[in-house]
């Protein structure tokens, strides 16, 4: 249920409100939007009369939501969530007009390797920096990234570039060392359905990008995110990476009709990742601009210095002049569907203009 209140309640109403759900045993969310406040209540169903609420002073309705992802409904949210991240004299937004695109490597795998991306990726108009320090792969053979060291690598990026940096935390013991270093948590398409995971990186002040799973509908894509909204981190980014079908001319099948179904469901912004969802470094620079053309808020997109000598996913690692390409490219479509880059170039003042 939600309870919305009305556009002048006072802050007072508002605690009232809480104050009452909690008595009940249940969470109250306060959701404040532009137009009015609502305050989201979660917990296990049972009994609730709308009308006990309607009568306290301040609220303009109760309502039941119908759908079973609850704080991540546009029923409770009408307008979209816009994240801030990052540096906090250069905040970076996901969400808003300016696409948000996270580039870098597969992994973390030297200081000079990271380097080199880092500045690549920022010059050709990146604001956030991606990179694995605790990979999960398929195979326990594989490199599995270089842990503490990565996590370090990734901090001093950040200091010497003014990147943001969005790594991934692989279960609940090792949050508590990424939170540290990181700006974004990533939960991995593996993840999705970590329960524990979700609910650790719900109770953390990083806000989170959180992939599909390889199988998910987008219901339990919904419900995951959910998960997280339930304790508390509001800050939950979503982002398509390609699913598993019987088509086996890519490594996934990028699903972008999600992205207007989010939409149509969820407050949330989401973005989409090309790398993992075509595998094959020809098929990413369409797909993130048929991504940008459908809606989609940002990329995230692989970018390794030399990707024939990669330790992880070179195949569908751009090369840093072909990360530049793609700015290029999605700036373009960006302005035909109303958003912004980086490297948009801003409207000519009235005064220039004249
Ligand atoms: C990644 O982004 O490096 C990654 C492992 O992606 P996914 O979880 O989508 O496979
Ligand atoms: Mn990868």
């Amino acid at each position: 249920m939600i309870i919305a209140m009305e556009p002048q309640a006072t802050e007072e109403q508002i605690q009232a409100v809480c104050k009452k759900i909690e008595a009940l045993g249940f969470r109250a969310h306060t959701i404040r939007g532009v137009e009015r406040t609502v305050v989201a209540l979660t917990g296990i169903p049972g009994q609730l009369d709308p009308e006990e609420f309607e009568s306290l002073p301040g609220v303009a309705e109760a309502l039941l939501i119908t759908k079973p992802y609850k704080l991540a409904s546009r029923e409770t949210k009408t307008e979209d969530s816009v994240i801030q991240v990052g540096l906090s004299d250069s905040p970076v937004t996901i969400g808003g007009q300016e696409l948000a695109v996270i580039a870098g490597p597969c992994a973390v795998e030297s200081r000079e390797q990271t380097f080199a991306a880092a500045a690549a990726v920022r010059q050709a108009g990146a604001r956030l920096f991606r990179g694995g320090a605790f990979k999960p792969r398929t195979s326990p053979y594989t490199f599995q990234g270089l842990g503490q060291e990565g996590l370090e690598i990734l901090a001093e990026v950040r200091q010497e570039f003014g990147l943001a940096i969005v790594t991934e935390t692989i279960d609940p013991e090792n949050c508590n060392q990424v939170e540290e270093y990181t700006d974004i948590l990533q939960v991995g398409a593996r993840n999705m359905q970590n329960f524990s995971l979700l609910k650790r990186v719900g109770r953390s002040s990083r806000p989170v990008l959180l992939k599909r799973g390889i199988s998910a509908t987008l219901e339990e894509f919904l419900m995951a995110a959910e998960y997280i909204m339930a304790e508390g981190n509001y800050n939950v980014i979503l982002c398509e990476r390609g699913v598993r079908t019987f088509a086996d001319h890519t490594r996934n099948t990028l699903d972008l009709s999600v992205i207007p179904a989010v939409k149509r469901r969820s407050h949330l912004p989401i973005i989409v990742d090309p790398s993992h969802g075509t595998g094959k470094r020809e098929k990413v620079i369409p797909l993130a601009r048929a991504a940008i053309a459908v809606g989609a808020d940002g990329l995230i997109v692989e970018v390794h210095p030399h990707p024939d000598m990669a330790l992880s996913d070179g195949f569908q690692s751009l090369h840093p002049e072909e990360f530049e390409s793609l700015m290029e490219q999605i700036t373009a479509i960006a302005g035909v569907v109303g958003r912004t880059t980086a490297r948009s170039t801003p409207a000519p003042s009235a005064a220039i203009r004249e």
